[in-house]
């Protein structure tokens, strides 16, 4: 990645907003890529907005890739994303309605 000469922002407070946006960014390319980089049931991949990640344990909220979710250490989110599938949102209406024919996909 070419490196930007961050001098030519006047605004200081503008630059950080972006540095913070774009690390938010990328913590959230990374814990897709973790996942798998695409819906485990249809492989869609298309808008990396519409992914989430699956609980495979019930018990165990989902979480999905909002800003606040992206908080937490990336080693914490790394463990939560062992427990989980990474799925679109369609797909992911279909897990929890019960009609996803694809179950068998979901334990790999
Ligand atoms: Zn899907
Ligand atoms: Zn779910």
């Amino acid at each position: 990645m070419p490196k930007k000469d961050t001098r030519t922002y006047a605004d200081r407070a503008e630059y950080l907003k972006r540095a913070v946006a774009k690390r938010r960014k990328t913590l959230r390319q990374k814990a897709v890529d973790y996942g798998g980089g695409k819906c485990r049931v249809c492989g869609y991949k298309k808008c990396i907005g519409a992914l989430s990640f699956h609980h495979k344990d019930p018990s165990q909220k989902d979480f999905g890739l909002s800003t606040r979710g992206m908080t937490r250490s990336w080693e914490k989110m790394q463990k939560e994303i062992d427990k989980c599938i990474l799925v679109c949102a369609n797909c992911h209406a279909e897990i929890h309605a019960d009609i996803t024919n694809n179950k068998n996909k979901l334990n790999a």
